[in-house]
C-alpha cells in the first residue's frame, strides 16, 4: 500500500454500504479521498473510480499508518465486523475485533495530527433496559449510561466511543460520534446472513413477487419495533457532524417508529404482492427501539428525515434487480 500524498478524507470500511455512499458523497464536493477496505475490490458494494481504493486489513497499525500517511482533514472510520441482528447476536467476539481496527486508527490518527477523526457508534450502545416495550421511549443520548449495551457488538462500540472521548482531551484529537439507528438504502447488504430487517425484507418480497410463492418468514411476533434511517440522511448527518463543533455522541436516526409486521407490509405493498406471513423464533434483539432527536436538532439544526414509505420504494427497487439478476 502506497498512500504519502495528503488527502482531504480517508474513509474506512469504503468497500461497505455506508462506506460506499460517503466515498461518492465526498468525491462529489470535489474533495480527494482515500478509501481503505479489506475486501478485494471486486467485492466491494461501489469501488469509485475518483478515489483513491486501497485494499488492505486495518487490524494491523502499520495499514492504518499507511492510510493516514501524508494527512487527512477528515478520517471517517466505518470499518467494523458488522450485520444485522442474525449476525452479531452469532458473532460476538468477531464485533469484539473491531477494536483493534477501531484502536490503530485512533492511535494513527492521532499521530499524523489529522484535523477530525469521525466514528461510527451505533445505536446499540444504548442500555438494554430502556428498550423493553414495543412502544419504546425514544433513547436520548444519555440513556447509555449505566451501560447495558447489546453483548459484543453493543459493548465495542461503547468501549471505543469512550476510547475516541479520551484521545480528544488528552492528545487534543477532534473527534466526532455518530450512533447510528438501523441504516438502510440501496448498495447494502442485502443477503448472505449479515443484512438488517429493511434488506431482509425487501429480498423476501422481491422473491415472493419473482416467484409467485406468497408466505413468507418473519423472526418473533413481529411486533417489535424499530426506525429506519435512510442512507442519504445518514450520509448528509455524518459530514455535518464532523464539520460541527459538537463532540459528545450523537444520535443520526429516524424517528419514524414501526413494528417489524408494518415494515413488511409497507414493502409488499410497494411490490404490490398480497402475502401471508409465518412467524419462527429467530435473533430479535431489544423489543423497541427508537431515536430521540431533540439532541441533533440543536446541535446541527438539521434531522433525518426521508420517510420510510420513500427509502424503502428506493431500496426495494434495488434489491428486487439483485434478486431478478440472481433468479436469472
Ligand atoms: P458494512 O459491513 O457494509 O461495511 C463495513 C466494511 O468494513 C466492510 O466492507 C468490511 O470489509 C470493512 N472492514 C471490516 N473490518 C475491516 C478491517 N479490519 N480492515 C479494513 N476493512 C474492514 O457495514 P455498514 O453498514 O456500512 O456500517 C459501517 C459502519 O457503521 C460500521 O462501523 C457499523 O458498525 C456502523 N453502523 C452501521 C449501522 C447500519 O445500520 N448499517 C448501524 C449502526 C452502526
Amino acid at each position: 500500500m502506497h498512500c504519502a500524498d495528503p488527502v482531504d478524507a480517508v474513509v474506512t470500511g469504503a468497500g461497505g454500504f455506508i462506506g460506499g455512499h460517503l466515498t461518492r458523497a465526498l468525491l462529489a464536493e470535489g474533495k480527494t479521498v482515500r478509501a481503505v477496505d479489506r475486501k478485494p475490490l471486486d467485492e466491494w458494494y461501489q469501488a469509485h473510480p475518483d478515489a483513491h481504493n486501497v485494499v488492505a486489513d486495518l487490524s494491523l497499525a502499520e495499514n492504518c499508518a499507511k492510510s493516514v500517511e501524508g494527512g487527512a482533514a477528515e478520517v471517517y472510520h466505518l470499518a467494523a465486523d458488522m450485520g444485522g441482528m442474525g449476525f452479531i447476536e452469532n458473532n460476538k467476539a468477531a464485533c469484539m475485533l473491531s477494536v483493534l481496527p477501531s484502536t490503530h486508527m485512533l492511535l494513527a490518527a492521532r499521530d499524523a495530527e489529522v484535523d477530525r477523526f469521525f466514528y461510527a457508534s451505533s445505536a446499540c450502545v444504548y442500555a438494554a433496559d430502556k428498550q423493553t416495550e414495543a412502544a419504546v421511549l425514544p433513547l436520548r443520548e444519555e440513556d447509555a449510561y449505566p451501560a447495558m449495551p447489546e453483548d459484543g457488538y453493543g459493548w465495542e462500540k461503547l468501549f471505543t466511543e469512550r476510547m475516541a472521548r479520551h484521545f480528544r482531551e488528552d492528545y487534543g484529537l477532534a473527534t466526532r460520534i455518530a450512533r447510528y439507528h438501523n441504516i438502510y438504502g440501496p448498495h447494502g447488504t442485502w443477503d448472505g446472513g449479515r443484512e438488517k430487517a429493511p434488506a431482509a425484507a425487501c429480498r423476501k418480497v422481491a422473491v415472493a413477487a419473482l416467484t409467485g410463492a406468497r408466505e413468507i418468514e418473519i423472526w418473533g411476533d413481529g411486533e417489535q419495533t424499530r426506525s429506519f434511517t435512510y442512507i442519504e440522511d445518514c450520509v448528509t448527518g455524518t459530514v455535518r457532524l464532523t464539520r460541527s463543533d459538537t463532540v459528545e455522541p450523537l444520535n443520526v436516526g429516524s424517528d419514524e417508529l414501526v413494528s417489524i409486521n408494518r415494515l413488511y407490509a409497507i414493502v409488499a405493498d410497494i411490490a404490490g404482492v398480497d402475502l401471508t406471513y409465518r412467524h419462527i423464533p429467530g435473533p430479535l434483539g431489544v423489543r423497541g427501539r427508537n431515536s430521540d432527536n431533540t439532541r441533533i436538532v440543536k446541535e446541527l439544526s438539521w434531522a433525518p428525515s426521508t420517510p420510510l414509505q420513500r427509502g424503502l420504494e428506493a431500496t426495494y427497487r434495488w434489491v428486487y434487480d439483485q434478486v431478478k439478476a440472481c433468479l436469472n
